[in-house]
């Protein structure tokens, strides 16, 4: 029986050799730093902590080609994440994602490949960050963890929570997706929907903290959702070779997935396994919640609340990110931009790569698609630029059209109906 485990004799001879390479977590903001092995939220002056590694020594101990004939998903890159002990690392069967170049529904000479999260366990690439974090709970010994999500993160923590052994608190808006609402219950937490936004949820969370003694999950408020992120990074890396695509179309929430693949970037260049080339990074919202486009386009470093948020694509309906200077950051060094669509453009984009490719976006991954196809207009991306789209969910999860074309089996059937 093969049984998807990483509990093996290999991987526990594995850390026993290497243990994480960690070192400390450091302040994005200010770089004072931060004791390992004990639990932390934000820094002291409210930002994110990074984890840094002792990257000499991740060199001296893993080759490339080591980590290329590994099987299975983002576990694959222990040696670059902070867990220390084999029996806290958390798993329900990741896969590396694979790369589909979309075909009918971009022009001829274009290279359009998706990266495709939606196969990963929880049905989208939450799973690598609260995978991460879960882990790390486990091993700083907390036991009851609680987050406001939209949706994925909040069934993707759930999902790793329970099998860990962890309980799970979860607040939601009161409009998140049914289907995200009831998969998080299903999967051992307890979901309550909230009359609010997801910072409304937030505030709940943060202000439990003292009463229950939960630990707030929230996005970038612990610091391994980054590091679980980063692993989309150091997968596409490997995927394309050991080199990195011109321009990354990233739909934009909290940022985990930017911030964390930036980080990823530089951790492979200063050991040597990339070049210095760098993908120009475009933060893609909707047109009705896109604080980090405004904050780009006014060439700040931070980005004011976005008053009365909406739009159907959940997942990058956040008003306020904790980690907007670190997005910022990201799209100016890289030479990339933030763009904002509408969720016409969104569905109309969903609709299409759907009929001609087969390949059904969720809402959030359809905006990326309808991003590149704006800027391709306005000439902010070339036609000659290898591009990557990223399908952060499955589609399956989102409501889609009626349809009630209907067959009376007892009647007579006019087959001209079908020509
Ligand atoms: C969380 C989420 C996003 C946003 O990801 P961040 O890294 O938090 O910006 C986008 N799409 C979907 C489907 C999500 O669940």
């Amino acid at each position: 029986m093969v049984l998807f485990n990483l509990e093996t004799e290999q991987t526990r001879a594995l850390y026993q050799k290497n243990p994480s390479f960690i070192t400390h977590l450091e302040c994005s903001m200010h770089g004072d730093l931060y004791e390992k092995g004990m639990p932390h939220g934000l820094s002291e002056a409210g930002k994110p902590l990074l984890v840094r590694y002792d990257l000499e020594k991740i060199k001296q101990s893993v080759t490339k080609h080591e980590i290329e004939k590994r099987a299975g998903g983002f576990w694959k890159y222990r040696e670059f994440l902070p867990v220390q002990h084999p029996e806290n690392v958390v798993s329900l069967g990741e896969v590396m994602t694979p790369l589909v170049p979309l075909k009918n529904s971009v022009p001829e000479g274009t290279e359009v490949i998706v990266k495709d999260e939606g196969r990963l366990p929880t049905g989208s690439f939450k799973a690598r960050g609260l995978a991460l974090a879960v882990a790390m709970a486990k091993e700083l010994g907390q036991s009851h963890l609680a987050m406001p999500t939209n949706g994925n993160a909040g069934a993707a923590l759930a999902a790793y929570a329970s099998y860990a052994g962890l309980k799970t608190t979860v607040f939601c808006p009161d409009d998140t997706p049914e289907t995200n609402v009831r998969e998080i219950e299903l999967q051992g937490a307890k979901v309550y929907k909230v009359n609010g936004l997801i910072n409304d949820c937030g505030k709940i969370v943060l202000d439990g903290k003292d009463p229950i003694g939960w630990t707030d999950i929230s996005t970038l408020k612990e610091p391994y959702r980054i590091e679980g992120k980063k692993t989309m990074g150091l997968e596409l890396a490997e995927q394309y070779g050991w080199d990195v695509p011109d321009v990354i179309f990233y739909p934009t929430g909290g940022g985990t997935g930017l911030i964390g693949m930036w980080k990823a970037f530089a951790e492979l260049e200063a050991i040597g396994w990339i070049g210095s080339k760098r993908p120009r990074m475009v933060a893609v919202q909707s047109t009705g919640c896109a604080p980090i486009v405004k904050a780009w386009e006014d060439g700040v470093e931070h980005a004011p609340l976005w008053q009365d948020a909406h739009t159907t694509a959940w997942g990058i309906r956040v008003p306020a990110a904790v980690g907007d200077f670190l997005i910022l950051r990201a799209v100016r060094e890289s030479k990339g931009f933030a763009i904002a669509v509408s969720d016409e453009q969104i569905f109309q984009a969903r609709d299409k790569v759907a009929e001609k490719d087969g390949f059904l976006l969720c809402p959030e991954g359809a905006a990326t698609f309808a991003a590149w196809q704006q800027a391709l207009e306005t000439g902010q991306v070339r036609k000659d630029e290898r591009v990557l789209l990223f399908n952060c969910a499955t589609g399956l999860k989102y409501p889609m059209p009626d349809i009630d074309r209907r067959i009376d089996c007892h009647q007579p059937i006019d087959y001209d109906l079908f020509k």
